[in-house]
């Protein structure tokens, strides 16, 4: 039975998205035990369900008001929209966060021996896709005549198949296209994962841990994207030093026992530290370089 007092959260139950949504729940401190093939799981910790459904069900749940958060992808979310609104549906959802997994790109591709030099090329073909809407949103606004074939899984198999003269689909590396002997020829959708809420009402107890959930995420995802940075360095290359280090904040200074002409300095860096960097470090006679990862962090 569903208690309506607890907040549920839809997320992928296994899919390119499912280790990634049920990490962040962890390590948003919510306690859940994701072993048992269940549809839902209560969290021991907190006044919350989680729900593992399959992603294209989630945009639907949350619209609907079944729950009130979802974790799923930009493109999935994007295609349910502009599927509803071709039947006159609103959209009832904002997005909360945009995560930072699940990143891939819904790309036109056709066979590698095919000529391409423009959109055009694409005149009257048969494009095989699971994402209709999105193809033809694109197509119209470029003014390309097409023909969409619908399939909901194997779309890159569907031009050696002779269903289609192209395809478009979700592509992150584009190993699956160059086995598949096809070749990617325009983006038309950038995606990520993101955090949606249903709109309306939502009863004030939700709220607040919807609140907290976010800056939560929100520390986990900064921390993610930070360093922690600590060395020693001579005392009068400090400026190039900390110059070298773009995104650290108010570096901490600290006295070397038995070395007047050197200092050791921690810091958190916003931005990836390269080798490269390390290099120049090193080449600034800095020494004792150390880059630590940072598991949460609250502004
Ligand atoms: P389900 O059984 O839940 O319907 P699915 O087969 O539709 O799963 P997955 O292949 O698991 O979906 O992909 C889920 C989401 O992961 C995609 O909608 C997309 O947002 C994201 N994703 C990231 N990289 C890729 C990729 N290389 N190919 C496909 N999807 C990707
Ligand atoms: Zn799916």
């Amino acid at each position: 039975m569903i208690n309506n007092n607890r907040l549920r959260i839809a997320i992928q139950k296994s899919g390119r998205l499912s280790d990634d949504s049920k990490k962040l729940l962890i390590r948003c401190g919510i306690k859940i035990n994701l072993e048992r093939q269940r549809l839902i799981t209560c969290a021991e910790n907190m006044s919350i369900d989680v729900m593992r459904v399959r992603d294209d069900d989630i945009p639907g749940l949350v619209m609907d008001g079944v729950v009130e958060l979802g974790i799923v992808g930009k493109n999935v979310l994007e295609e349910s929209l502009l599927s509803r609104r071709a039947q006159g549906k609103d959209a009832l959802y904002e997005i909360l966060y945009q995560l930072d997994f699940g990143v891939c790109r819904l790309s036109l591709a056709i066979p590698q021996d095919k000529h391409y030099t423009n959109l055009q090329c694409l005149n009257n073909n048969c494009i095989a896709t699971s994402y209709p809407y999105l193809l033809k949103k694109y197509l119209n606004e470029k003014k390309i005549n097409f023909k969409s074939f619908l399939l909901n899984g194997s779309v890159e198999v569907a031009p050696r198949a002779g269903l289609a003269d192209a395809i478009c689909d979700l592509v992150s590396t584009g190993g699956t296209l160059e086995a598949n002997g096809l070749r990617e020829v325009e983006v038309i959708y950038n995606s990520n994962a993101c955090l949606i809420c249903r709109t309306g009402n939502i009863s004030n107890l939700k709220k607040n841990i919807i609140k907290k959930l976010i800056i939560r995420i929100q520390g986990i995802i900064t921390a993610r994207e930070s360093k922690y940075i600590m060395l020693h360095a001579p005392s009068d290359k400090l400026n190039e030093v900390i110059s070298l280090l773009q995104g650290a904040e108010c570096p901490t200074i600290l006295k070397l026992a038995g070395d007047n002409s050197r200092v050791a300095m921690h810091m958190v860096s916003r931005e990836s530290i390269f080798w490269e960097t390390m290099e120049k470090l090193k080449s600034l006679g800095a020494s004792s370089i150390l880059v630590l990862p940072i598991e949460k962090m609250m502004e």
